[in-house]
């Protein structure tokens, strides 16, 4: 299907322009034929892409968040700012109250800067758990993940099956650059996260994300403690901690 520019997207970049018309051929095709459907929203600049492209055309895509318990209360407040403009109420995921208590009551609450092993049992506890809950009964997953944004994610394919989950996994800004998702943001008035406007560049749970400096790669303040290759909090990864990846025909 040939995709559409409508007037707005018009005012676009005509490179951009095109690619949100992409997006939304890609969302209406996953709204009928992947149903039911839903956005893992991090509420970060790439989601709220697509959370306004989804609820401005009112795709019959869901959107939900993990709420970690050690979020910055700036992300929290996007759940409301989306709220109110566009009158959806986002899911919100929490981890399992006894496993985090065990985790913080053996280990330690920070324990995460530990190891990388400690790292991956706290995402695991407060992150991919609630995942598999939101996951469950979907025939279909978004992301807002970008292949500029780190050295784990160059190979992304737009679409691909998740072995791991079992489920068709969509990554429609796949091809964006940071800089066309924020001329997205500007034109449309999207809300954002104020840290993004004190040097973050990406932005997760607030003691594993700090702002990064001038020349360092996009994902360079999440867990800056360990080694590049590392950088995934087990949501995208598969057994080998490699990124999921398989078929391929988007
Ligand atoms: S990002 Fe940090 S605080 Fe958040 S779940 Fe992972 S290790 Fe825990």
């Amino acid at each position: 299907m040939q995709a559409q520019i409508n007037t707005v997207d018009a005012a676009l970049p005509a490179g951009l322009a095109l690619k949100v018309a992409t997006l939304q051929s890609l969302l209406a095709r996953i709204a009928a034929g992947h149903s039911p459907a839903t956005l893992a929203s991090s509420l970060s600049i790439e989601d709220m892409v697509v959370t306004d492209a989804i609820l401005s055309r009112r795709h019959a895509i869901e959107i939900f968040t993990l709420d970690t318990g050690r979020m910055h209360a700036d992300t929290l407040a996007l759940v409301d700012a989306i709220g109110q403009k566009y009158d959806y109420a986002v899911k919100v995921y929490r981890p399992e109250p006894r496993a985090v208590t065990q985790y913080v009551t053996v280990h330690g609450r920070d324990a995460f800067y530990e190891s990388v092993d400690l790292r991956k049992r706290c995402c695991e506890i407060r992150k991919v758990e609630p995942l598999k809950r939101a996951l469950a009964g979907k025939r279909a997953w978004l992301t807002g993940m970008r292949r500029e944004q780190s050295t784990t994610r160059t190979e992304l394919e737009v679409q691909s099956f998740d072995a791991v989950y079992g489920l068709e996994k969509f990554n429609p800004l796949a091809d964006w650059s940071e800089d066309e998702v924020w001329t997205y943001l500007r034109a449309r008035n999207v809300p954002y996260n104020a840290l993004y406007d004190q040097g973050y560049r990406s932005i997760g749970c607030a003691p594993c994300s700090r702002p990064v400096v001038t020349g360092e790669d996009v994902r360079a303040g999440r867990w800056w403690w360990e080694q590049p290759d590392s950088k995934e909090c087990g949501l995208h990864v598969g057994p080998d901690g490699k990124l999921v990846r398989s078929k391929v025909d988007a």
